[in-house]
């Protein structure tokens, strides 16, 4: 006698009358067809529908991530409408990637977040992309804190915030996104003279540092520049503490050369965002990018105001 989870037992002799009226003879009921669940049957739905939950969450959890990029997406789209503003307000010069002011005559070395800070209404999270997980965050408040020690100790007392906020820490806190500087050519360099104009944001000469800024108008083809990126370079090679932009890493000397991969310098941004990340061009547009999709070579480079900035006699030699 087989036992049912409701207590029944297969032994059950059921008819039924309608069946009986039309063909006239009493016909038995397998009672498997009124029988409840047996406990197998039971394990077998309740492992189908763990197996279903467990293929709609990575799902789930893929739309949650596609909204995030989304958001990256258009604060980054708002960062480029915010330079562009700024340009249009300074005689069509570009905003300087970090700069020194003097709040009541105190040096104090700023980003861009503070330059443009008007530009984005005063929101913090603009800066921001909401994957980012490892430092940051425009709040005030860092993951990396402890990292940052005795520089941050006041984080949240002093300052509402520490993006766009003028003071003398801003510049050591990360971003999620950063701000395109990859062909920093220095006019210390030995060949400055033979290299091109490359960056789009230059500093500021008055503020000590060599490097010019660039007009909006120097840039020959917006739609083939980067200007921001998802940030977070991680790398520490130089200037490792300044995550707030995308910058070249593997040798002090060669910023100018050809061939910058974000991948190459282990620069974890680049992957955000399902292996690619998002950059904000020239013109405005927004798109997401592999870092091998991204040319830095001879005749063509996405990180310069002008696609001919690696020509073939500064090309770096090969290791
Ligand atoms: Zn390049």
């Amino acid at each position: 006698m087989t036992s049912f989870v409701d207590g029944r037992t297969r032994s059950a002799d059921v008819t039924t009358p309608g069946l009986q009226r039309q063909t006239g003879v009493s016909r038995k009921i397998d009672p498997k067809h009124i029988r409840g669940f047996t406990l197998i049957e039971l394990l077998v739905v309740v492992a189908i529908i763990s197996l279903l939950v467990s293929m709609l969450l990575p799902s789930l959890g893929k739309a949650r991530e596609s909204a995030k990029a989304m958001t990256c997406a258009m604060n980054q789209r708002q960062l480029a409408v915010a330079a562009t503003t700024y340009a249009s307000d300074h005689d069509d010069w570009m905003n300087p990637i970090e700069d020194y002011r003097f709040p009541d005559g105190v040096e104090v070395e700023t980003t861009f977040r503070v330059i443009l800070w008007k530009y984005v209404a005063r929101m913090p999270r603009i800066f921001d992309c909401p994957s980012e997980r490892r430092a940051v965050y425009s709040d005030g408040l860092s993951a990396a804190d402890a990292a940052y020690g005795s520089l941050t100790r006041n984080v949240g007392t002093d300052w509402d915030h520490l993006y766009g906020v003028l003071h003398p820490y801003e510049r050591w806190n990360a971003s999620g996104i950063g701000i395109a500087g990859v062909h920093w050519i220095r006019n210390s360099d030995p060949d400055w003279a033979q290299r091109a104009k490359a960056l789009a944001f230059g500093r500021l000469r008055s503020s000590g540092y060599r490097e010019g800024l660039s007009k909006y108008t120097d840039i020959m083809e917006p739609a083939k520049l980067i200007w921001f990126g998802d940030g977070g370079s991680g790398t520490s090679t130089l200037w490792g503490s300044d995550n707030w932009w995308i910058k070249y890493s593997r040798r002090d000397y060669g910023q100018g050369d050809p061939g910058f991969n974000r991948l190459e310098q282990d620069d974890y941004g680049c992957r955000r965002h399902n292996d690619k990340a998002n950059y904000a061009f020239a013109d405005g547009h927004v798109t997401k990018l592999g870092a091998n999709e991204i040319p830095c070579e001879e005749g063509a480079c996405w990180w310069s105001i002008r696609p001919d900035v690696h020509p073939a006699s500064t090309a770096a030699p090969t290791p």
